[in-house]
């Protein structure tokens, strides 16, 4: 009997999605007692994008940590049902169309099974700490969960989060929109009442990365994502929401005017951050499922770079093909840590065109630091096609697009060269934008710029030509 769960079915939670990669060979059970210092990290990372990596009694914990359960692009598609090339345009539906949650009745909600109202997360959590000079253990796969304090709007977003104490945590705070509550928060003297929500199903996890704007619920987009509106619990301790099927929740405060030292931890650009001064949170109380598994995300691996740069190719390519209609697909490149490198690919219609998408994207989101714009006939996906429209259609002097002095990504440290050291967060992220149009002549020259084919290429069928079992005798080249 097929006992493997449908995607439907197993997008529902955490344990639906990991069944389903159990049974259909990709994941791997680690054995116990792995310490949760840098080994746990070190074997997810061997496994990163071919299985994902499941250690029971890590370091002798009774909670278990599971990690790279969204580490293909493929596996990604397959938990939003449909087929790779569809996954950004269905994205998009989703963030376009969201679905308020609905709330489950008190006491009902699985993430709230068990209540530990005096916590010490050190003991309570399996906690890994994940890179050689991370100063300490981390949560990277923590939603955090937080209202508008003037509308009462949530937003969701994944933080990482410094454990430095039994009930205390530092937190980066991106300029976006959970610092803009807080920001709003700390003015009035209060603190913002946050979630961190760690085990949530795949696609609320997909959902809580979209590039929406301010006071726009990532909750709804999962419910979208879903199909149905998502089930939400009340917290214990606040008003705010968080997904009712999570495997652990943790109730706290972020507070207003205090500032802890936090890092170095190591980020998504393969790089360290250094250790400075931020915002912290003060815990209250942790609830989780019976039995509950621990999510973590080995930064910079295929699950971080995915999970961010799937939902901001979705938006960006909305964003350009809102200006430019032979906008046809793009691509957050691998090597450009799924955040810096913007792949375009472009039906053009005029001299200069690409010119005008580079400078779009550009503005869209400040991380973008590199554009290259292509033609149909080159794979966005395929690094190695995209190398080869620049190598035959660009030329430096004629097609690059250079703009000095915007604001780019802080965690890139190429954007540090020449600042001081204690530079203050304005004059943080400093960064050039280049663009190049790699593309070729709108009309051409005979066959100056047709790409080389062999006619039926692709449409030979190996299975029917080739001959098996048959060997050719060499001294009179005759197959026999
Ligand atoms: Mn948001």
């Amino acid at each position: 009997m097929n006992t493997t769960i449908s995607p439907a079915e197993a997008t529902r939670d955490l344990r639906a999605w990991l069944a389903r990669l159990s049974d259909t060979g990709r994941m791997a059970v680690i054995q116990e007692n792995v310490a949760l210092k840098h080994e746990l990290a070190a074997i997810a990372k061997r496994l990163d994008g071919r299985q994902a990596a499941f250690f029971p009694r890590p370091d002798g914990h009774a909670i278990p940590v599971i990690s790279g359960f969204m580490a293909r692009r493929a596996w990604i598609a397959e938990a939003m049902g449909v087929p790779e090339s569809e996954l950004l345009q269905a994205y998009r539906r989703a963030a376009d169309e969201p679905l308020p949650w609905q709330e489950v009745p008190a006491g009902q909600a699985a993430c709230q099974e068990v209540v530990h109202r005096e916590v010490d997360l050190h003991d309570l959590l399996p906690i890994p700490t994940h890179s050689e000079h991370d100063s300490g253990p981390y949560i990277t796969a923590g939603m955090v969960i937080a209202r508008n304090p003037s509308t009462g709007i949530q937003n969701v977003s994944i933080n990482r989060i410094q454990v430095h104490a039994r009930d205390r945590m530092a937190v980066l705070l991106l300029p976006r929109h959970l610092f803009s509550y807080h920001q709003a928060a700390e003015a009035m003297g209060q603190p913002l009442s946050v979630a961190i929500v760690i085990g949530a199903d795949p696609l609320t996890l997909l959902a809580s990365q979209a590039i929406a704007p301010l006071d726009y619920d990532e909750l709804g987009i999962a419910g979208a994502l879903h199909g149905a509106p998502l089930p939400v619990a009340k917290c214990l301790t606040s008003e705010v929401r968080v997904p009712a099927g999570a495997e652990i929740v943790i109730e706290g405060r972020l507070l207003p005017q205090v500032r802890e030292p936090e890092g170095p931890f190591g980020e998504f650009p393969k790089y360290y951050s250094a250790r400075e001064e931020r915002e912290v949170i003060q815990v209250d109380l942790v609830t989780h499922r019976k039995s509950p598994i621990f999510h973590t995300i080995v930064p910079a691996e295929m699950e971080h770079l995915l999970l961010g740069s799937i939902p901001r190719e979705a938006t960006l390519l909305a964003h350009l093909q809102r200006s430019f209609s032979g906008v046809q697909d793009v691509h957050l490149s691998i090597g450009g840590v799924g955040r810096y490198h913007l792949f375009v690919k472009l039906d053009k219609r005029r001299e200069g065109e690409p010119k005008n998408v580079i400078l779009c994207a550009f503005g869209a989101h400040y991380d973008i630091k590199q554009v290259i714009v292509v033609d149909t006939d080159v794979d966005v996906h395929d690094p190695q096609q995209v190398e080869w429209a620049v190598a035959t259609r660009f030329q430096a002097d004629r097609d690059l697009v250079v703009v000095s002095g915007a604001q780019g990504s802080v965690l890139d440290p190429s954007t540090t060269v020449g600042q001081p050291t204690d530079a203050p967060a304005h004059m943080q992220g400093i960064s050039a934008k280049m663009g190049l149009d790699a593309t070729r002549p709108v009309s051409y020259h005979e066959h100056v710029f047709t790409k080389v084919r062999v006619p039926g290429e692709d449409e030979v069928d190996l299975a029917a030509v080739v001959q098996r079992g048959v060997s050719v005798d060499w001294r009179t080249a005759t197959a026999s």
